[in-house]
């Protein structure tokens, strides 16, 4: 099988997929409060060329697969689209990344689909009036209910939380407390300027580091092992039953074995996040390119990998990063 391999020997064995640009709530960091200006209809991927999409990648050796969006959950027959993809025999891993407000009703459905192992709920507070702060929408009882309807699922769990300076740094130990006794990942995210130009202003600059440094305030922490291309730097507390993650977003520490790739709901590829996308695949489906065009297409375009996320963004066309990261899929 050919497989995607870029000019620093990196494999690619993962696809980030965002299945909408639209999305229920408006978080501060990701979006101004009156929203992005989303796209017409006919701009997005229809189901059937993103599945086609992700049928060619799987035959190129990408076997692992992430929905995001926007909010996956808002798209019209989301549900029909995660069977249908879970139909591809190459792929072996799905995951989703959610809100977690509108997932409650087809947590059963999904416990059945085998690739699908594990769930990122967003939740950036543990009290309902921050959250509502940070989410401009007054959904935090939907969501904690969701945090523990998926926690006593077959579903395993992650926590992404976006570390918000002036927010919800106080409430980072808190979030620590909650792996004691829940077999769940917290994921302490760096926030990055993706933010549809809320101009959020960072009064700190909250890194792995400090983090790590406000954790170990309270709890006594063992590293431990970090899966191959993992985004996370990843900790427990000894005898806790979850573990602790810190994705370092911004600071990008990680780019060296990377394994990722990007489409975005327009169908633009994206090398690394802070490229500004490098080709429009949507635009190349829709002029009646074939299989094997597609094929020859992404093995040509992943050589293109800038080597890490600083030189991504100094190759960028349209200038500083700014766009939504609900465009984009996070
Ligand atoms: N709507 C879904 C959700 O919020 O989980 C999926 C899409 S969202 C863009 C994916 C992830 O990106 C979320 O965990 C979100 O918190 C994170 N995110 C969005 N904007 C960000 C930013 N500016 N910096 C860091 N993480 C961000
Ligand atoms: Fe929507 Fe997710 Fe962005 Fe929040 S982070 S506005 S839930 S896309």
């Amino acid at each position: 099988m050919q497989s995607l391999i870029d000019n620093f020997g990196r494999q690619i064995t993962y696809a980030r997929l965002a299945v909408t640009d639209r999305c229920n709530l408006r978080c501060q960091y990701c979006m101004p409060a009156e929203g992005i200006a989303i796209v017409p209809r006919n701009e997005l991927l229809t189901y059937k060329e993103m599945y086609r999409i992700i049928r060619v990648l799987t035959e190129l050796g990408v076997t692992k697969v992430r929905l995001t969006g926007g909010e996956p959950f808002v798209r019209k027959d989301f549900m029909s689209f995660l069977e249908m993809l879970s139909f591809n025999d190459l792929l072996k891993t799905i995951n989703i990344t959610t809100n977690g407000v509108l997932i409650q009703k087809h947590i059963e459905r999904i416990e059945r689909l085998t690739k699908v192992k594990n769930i990122n709920l967003s939740i950036d507070s543990l009290q309902a009036s921050k959250f509502f702060k940070i989410t401009r929408r007054a959904v935090f009882e939907d969501v904690y209910k969701t945090l523990e309807l998926l926690e006593k699922s077959s579903l395993h769990l992650k926590l992404n939380v976006v570390v918000q300076s002036g927010f919800n740094t106080d409430e980072i130990v808190d979030f620590v407390k909650l792996t004691e006794t829940k077999n769940i990942d917290v994921r302490f995210i760096e926030e990055m300027p993706f933010n549809g130009s809320g101009q959020r202003e960072w009064k700190e600059q909250w890194n792995l580091i400090r983090i790590l440094q406000e954790i170990q305030t309270a709890f006594k922490i063992d590293k431990i092992l970090d899966k191959k291309s993992s985004t996370s730097k990843n900790y427990q507390v000894k005898n806790f039953k979850g573990t602790i993650g810190i994705i370092p977003a911004f600071t990008r520490t990680i780019c060296n074995d990377c394994n990722r790739i990007r489409i975005t709901s327009t169908g633009a590829l994206k090398n690394c996040l802070f490229d500004d996308g490098i080709f429009n695949i949507r635009d190349f489906l829709r002029k009646g390119a074939s299989d094997n065009e597609l094929k020859i297409l992404f093995l040509k375009l992943v050589k293109e990998k800038p080597e890490n996320g600083f030189i991504a963004e100094a190759n960028r066309t349209q200038g500083k990063v700014s766009e939504s990261m609900s465009t984009i899929g996070g």
